[in-house]
């Protein structure tokens, strides 16, 4: 199966690269995104077999069908490690019955309690055994920019992967103090984490000029090492999530809550539109779905492009309490507006967007998108109350962004009547975000962020994930901070160590 690009379809830019060679190289020649030329099917066959199958059975089988240049073996290997109960005790991606008609698929058992493990437990492997496939004889050099939850998790991804090393910056006051904690005390012989003085922008916009800097490539080159990204662009952190929706599909058959064939729903708390993208393709993959349910913060540009067709970012930023979904440019709609209304039009919606900060699309295409998505947000006293009614009324704990789902959710069912089972993505343990959780339940302010988590243990009586205890008593190994401008020579730094 060949990869082509968002923006050039079998155009001349590209004509078509192997999966190993988008994984390596994360963005296509002429600014787009990686897509498979056709997504592959997924019969009734397929789902009866999978049914039977534990989980990293399934993403190895689901993988396979987009990934055509790895070996089955390989990729049950790959899965066997990611997905072992040492990761993810309590199982990958466990589905709890809230409601009658309600399940949410919990992704946050992972080594750091977010979803994004999901595909960065996975994609590391992936990229080991492109640099193999491709034959590059340089090491890849994962540089990465956070604003919390991505940077931790990309850590524990790549710790200690074969010829790949990893810089972390993170910008000194722009994370929680839990989140700086877990990444200065990461583990591992190949990993690196620098604060960077200075907002997020500053570490983004530090990172994005590495990156561009022809006379750096040269230098690292020389020192044996090429730069790559972990963001959500690449197709390598994008499939191993299609694999969680058709998983839940089998759990629910084998509940006994839906029969083979039956629709559901599909709710996902959506900041850069990967989650909520990797749900499509396993639709249009073939999987039973009629709709899904966009669901935003206050930052709510895709409800509005939902409901106009118009997406406008030249609009304020807000600052929330589900800091994961605060964006304004969720850069994996470019796969489902080139799905839709193919590449010259996706090309040209992508240079408006860079141009002007805006771009409205065609009639025909709106008219596609309403058909299986509904757009959906909720402000941030709604989403604390969220977190309160779902633990009075259903005796269940739930983060921050979780709670921006359900509520777009159960919004969606009161308002259209569709009685379809919803499956609503909880995309971070409550722990993870316990200050917002503990004052949304109990009206107080927790003492401070690392005191948070023990009490809203003692409040609700809900065990803290073993990834987040006792962190503050871990040994701080990363204590660099450094001014943007001195990004560059800590990484040429650290790639000759
Ligand atoms: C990254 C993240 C999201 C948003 O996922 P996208 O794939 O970017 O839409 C939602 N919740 C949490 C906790 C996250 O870390």
């Amino acid at each position: 199966m060949k990869y082509i690009s968002t923006r050039s379809a079998g155009g001349a830019a590209e004509s078509g690269v192997s999966a190993a060679q988008a994984i390596k190289q994360g963005l296509a020649g002429d600014g787009g995104l990686f897509m498979p030329e056709e997504l592959p099917e997924l019969s009734e066959d397929d789902l009866i077999k999978l049914c039977k199958l534990p989980y990293y059975e399934r993403a190895a089988f689901v993988i396979a069908k987009f990934l055509s240049d790895y070996t089955h073996d390989e990729l049950l290997e790959d899965c066997r490690e990611a997905y072992s109960d040492a990761r993810f005790p309590g199982g990958p991606a466990p589905l709890k019955n809230i409601s009658s008609n309600i399940d949410v698929l919990e992704l946050w058992h992972g080594p750091t309690a977010a979803f994004k493990d999901m595909a960065l437990q996975v994609m590391p492997r992936l990229l080991s055994r492109a640099l193999a496939k491709t034959g590059e004889k340089r090491d890849a050099y994962i540089l990465v920019a956070t604003s919390g939850d991505t940077g931790k998790a990309a850590l524990e991804g790549y710790r200690d992967v074969d010829r790949v090393k990893i810089m972390v910056f993170y910008p000194v006051s722009g994370v929680s103090t839990i989140q700086k904690l877990q990444m200065a005390t990461q583990e591992g012989s190949n990993v690196n984490v620098c604060a960077v003085s200075g907002n997020f922008d500053d570490a983004q916009n530090g990172v994005k000029r590495i990156f561009a800097d022809r006379d750096a490539a040269a230098k690292l080159d020389a020192q044996g090492c090429f730069l790559s990204s972990a963001n959500s662009i690449n197709w390598g952190r994008l499939v191993p999530q299609v694999v969680y929706y058709i998983s839940a599909y089998c759990d629910m058959i084998n509940n006994g809550t839906i029969i083979l064939g039956d629709e559901i729903n599909i709710a996902v708390p959506t900041g850069n539109f990967g989650n909520i993208f990797a749900a499509y393709i396993a639709y249009a993959m073939g999987l039973p779905v009629h709709r899904f349910v966009c669901a935003s913060n206050r930052n709510n540009i895709l409800t509005n492009f939902f409901e106009t067709g118009i997406y406008d970012r030249n609009r304020m930023f807000y600052t929330t309490m589900s800091p994961s979904m605060d964006i304004l440019i969720s850069s994996n709609l470019e796969r489902l507006l080139y799905l839709i209304g193919g590449s010259e039009r996706t090309a040209l919606y992508m240079k408006q967007l860079s141009e002007t900060g805006l771009y409205a699309v065609d009639s025909d295409i709106r008219e596609q998108l309403e058909l299986k998505f509904s757009g959906a947000f909720c402000d941030e006293s709604e989403t604390a109350l969220t977190i309160k009614m779902i633990y009075e009324n259903y005796n269940y704990l739930i983060d921050t962004h979780t709670a921006v789902g359900l509520n777009c959710a159960m919004r969606y069912n009161a308002i259209s009547g569709d009685k379809r089972r919803m499956l609503v993505v909880s995309t971070a343990s409550p722990y993870k975000f316990a200050s917002s959780v503990y004052a949304a339940l109990t009206g107080n302010t927790a003492d401070d962020d690392i005191a948070a988590p023990g009490m809203l243990a003692e409040y609700t009586g809900v065990e803290i994930p073993a990834p987040l205890r006792g962190i503050e008593d871990r040994p701080i190994r990363f204590r660099t901070v450094i001014e943007p401008a001195d990004m560059l020579r800590e990484v040429l730094t650290n790639a000759s160590e």
